[in-house]
C-alpha cells in the first residue's frame, strides 16, 4: 500500500522536530532538541532511527538545530540547509565531514531516495529560511513553520498537501497583553516574525478548501498561546467558511515535549 508517514516529534519554541517519509526511508526535518530525545522519541513511537537518511534544517534558530550536529553524526547521514542557513549554524554543529554537508536551493527539489523533496522561501528573521514539500508516491506533505506573513510564494508550495505541519504560534491579544518587550512583541508580530492563530486559520481554511486532508498546528508559544485558544480560534474560522473540522479537515495540536502522533497518509484506492 502507498503510504506516507508523517510525525511531528517536538513541536514549539523550545524545539522542533519532525519525521518525514515512509517506514524504510524517511527524513528528519530539523533536531531544535538533543540528539538523544529524538533517538528515545523515535523508538518509542515504534520509528526506526535506521530509515533515517537525511536532516533537513529549515533555518539556524536555536529551537530548529541544537541537536542537527549530534544526530548527524550519530546517524551518519548528511544534513541539508541553504546557504546562508549553513553559515548562519556551521560553527554551532561541532564536527561534520564535508560530504555531510550539503546545500539546498528554495524552488529547486532533490531526491533522498524516493522522496522528492523540495525547499521552499519563508519569510523569517535569519539569513535564508525555507519550509519544506515532499512527495512519496503521489502523496504530498509540508512543513510550514516560522513564517512570519501569508504569502502567495510559500502557501504555493504547500497546498494540495494531504498533511501539513501548519505553524499557529500566538494568540494576538495574548501577544500584546503579555510581558515581551515592546521590541519583542513587534519581532514576533513583523513580517519575518511567526503566524498568528488568526493567519493559520485563514491558511487552513485555504489549504482545507484545496484539499488537505490533516492539519496539525504546531510551533506554539509557550507564553502566547494555549493549544485550546489556538484549536477554537481556527475551528471557528473554518466553521465561518463552512469547513466541517473532523469531517473536512483533521485537526491537532503537535505536542511540545515529544510525539504528537504518527500520521500517515494513503492513496484512495479507484472504484
Ligand atoms: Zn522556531
Ligand atoms: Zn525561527
Amino acid at each position: 500500500m502507498m503510504e506516507m508517514l508523517f510525525s511531528p516529534l517536538f513541536s514549539g519554541s523550545s524545539g522542533n522536530c519532525i519525521y518525514v517519509g515512509t517506514r524504510q526511508e524517511a527524513v528528519i526535518v530539523d533536531a531544535g532538541v538533543s540528539a538523544r530525545a529524538i533517538r528515545e522519541e523515535m523508538e518509542r513511537v515504534g520509528l526506526d532511527a535506521g530509515a533515517v537518511k537525511a536532516i533537513l534544517v529549515t533555518h539556524e534558530h536555536t529551537d530548529h538545530i541544537t541537536g542537527v550536529g549530534a544526530l548527524a553524526r550519530g546517524l551518519g547521514v548528511p544534513v541539508y540547509a541553504t546557504e546562508g542557513t549553513w553559515r548562519g549554524m556551521e560553527k554551532r554543529l561541532g564536527k561534520l565531514a564535508e560530504e555531510q554537508k550539503r546545500t539546498v536551493q528554495a524552488g529547486v527539489d532533490f531526491y533522498i531516495g524516493g522522496i522528492d523533496v523540495m525547499p521552499f522561501e519563508t519569510p523569517h528573521d535569519t539569513n535564508e529560511p525555507c519550509g519544506y514539500a515532499f512527495c512519496v508516491d503521489g502523496l504530498k506533505a509540508a512543513v510550514a513553520t516560522d513564517i512570519g506573513c501569508v504569502k502567495e510564494s510559500w502557501l504555493s508550495h504547500v497546498r494540495g498537501s494531504d498533511i501539513v505541519l501548519l505553524e499557529s504560534d500566538y494568540d494576538e491579544d495574548m501577544l500584546l497583553a503579555g510581558s515581551y518587550t515592546y521590541e519583542l512583541k513587534r519581532r514576533i508580530r513583523g513580517r519575518r516574525g511567526h503566524l498568528s492563530n488568526e493567519d493559520a486559520g485563514r491558511v487552513a481554511a485555504e489549504l482545507a478548501a484545496t484539499g488537505t486532508k490533516r492539519i496539525i498546528l504546531g510551533h506554539m508559544s509557550q507564553n502566547n498561546n494555549f493549544p485550546d485558544l489556538a484549536l477554537r480560534t481556527i475551528e471557528s474560522i473554518l466553521l465561518d467558511r463552512e469547513i466541517l473540522p473532523g469531517r473536512d479537515v483533521m485537526l491537532s495540536v503537535a505536542r511540545r515535549d515529544g510525539c504528537s502522533g504518527v500520521f500517515a497518509a494513503r492513496m484512495q484506492a479507484e472504484d
